[in-house]
């Protein structure tokens, strides 16, 4: 049987990368977004990306036709029928999404799972506008999706454990490997990562070279990249929008931003995006 086809919504950073994988795995993709900009910009980068892995020798020209054959864009969900899974990548505003997934659940055929790739909001919460909140899930991908080999799978309160199941499989039949992550803030991995980050700029503003925190933990614990380093390839000002969630979440003050942070994001120095964070970049 012929692999389904899966629509994602939304064609920025993520929903690209989400295509890109989804498409090389043998699926149909219909990709969405409200701008004709970014689905021309998405198609492009997928292709390619394609033929790179053509000239590389990784896949032969035949398979790019295929994926292009199986490849189709539109600006709007109400023109995507009959498809078995729906991906969410729009950017993360709750309103935004739940006005989405209501949306979709009035136009998207009833067997149809919801996926969201909500970097932390309540997979629950996200349900609770359709009318099927058992088909309802979260799959957090990473950054660049095809080089990235996890994905967080979440349940909401009432996500049942067939739509679970269903969904398992499709991250191996991606190639991701998944974890179970709970549905509160961050998740798992921005859940540990981000607060380390966060302790690692309280040290820089306690006196310490970021040169000497990041060489820490990069020969002390065998990290690949330094916590600062990291911090400016992230983004300082999506650090301090995951750390203010984890404290609003969770009302715990161990989540509180370090004020150098703030401090940093309200000069508008950004990290390697704005060319100055913690280093400086050309
Ligand atoms: P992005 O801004 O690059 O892309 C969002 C896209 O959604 C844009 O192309 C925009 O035109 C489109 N869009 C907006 N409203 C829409 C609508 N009503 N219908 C269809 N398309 C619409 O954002 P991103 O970085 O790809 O993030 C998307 C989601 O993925 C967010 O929830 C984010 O938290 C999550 N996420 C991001 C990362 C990351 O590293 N950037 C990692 C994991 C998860």
């Amino acid at each position: 049987m012929e692999n389904p086809r899966i629509a994602v919504i939304g064609a920025g950073l993520m929903g690209t990368g989400i295509a890109q994988v989804i498409l090389e795995a043998g699926f149909h993709v219909s990709l969405v977004d409200v701008s004709a900009d970014q689905l021309e910009n998405s198609k492009g980068k997928i292709y390619s990306f394609l033929n790179r892995k053509v000239e590389k020798g990784e896949i032969d020209k035949e398979y790019v036709n295929s994926c292009i054959e199986r490849f189709t864009t539109f600006n709007s969900f109400e023109s995507v029928t009959d498809t078995e899974f729906v991906i969410e990548a729009v950017p993360e505003r709750l309103e935004l999404k739940k006005q989405i997934f209501k949306k979709l659940d009035e136009v998207i055929n009833q067997n149809a799972i919801f996926i969201s790739n909500t970097s932390g909001l309540s997979i629950s919460d996200i349900a609770s506008v359709t009318n099927r909140p058992e088909q309802v899930i979260g799959m957090h991908f990473f950054f660049p999706v095809p080089k990235m080999g996890l994905v967080e799978i979440i349940k909401g309160v009432l996500t049942s454990d067939f739509v679970y199941d269903k969904v398992k499989k499709l991250s191996e039949q991606i190639g991701k490997n998944a974890v179970d992550a709970p549905n509160y803030p961050g998740f798992l991995v921005n859940r540990v990562l981000v607060p380390m980050i966060n302790e690692a700029i309280y040290c820089v503003m306690e006196g310490a070279k970021p040169e000497d925190v990041d060489a820490a933990m990069k020969l002390g614990a065998n990290h690949p990249m330094g916590p600062i380093q990291l911090a400016d390839f992230v983004g300082l000002d999506t650090l301090l929008a995951t750390m203010q969630g984890l404290y609003e979440g969770f009302r715990d003050s161990k989540y509180r931003p370090c004020p150098l942070l703030i401090n940093l994001v309200e000069g508008g120095q950004l990290g390697r995006k704005t060319g100055r964070g913690f280093y400086t970049y050309k």
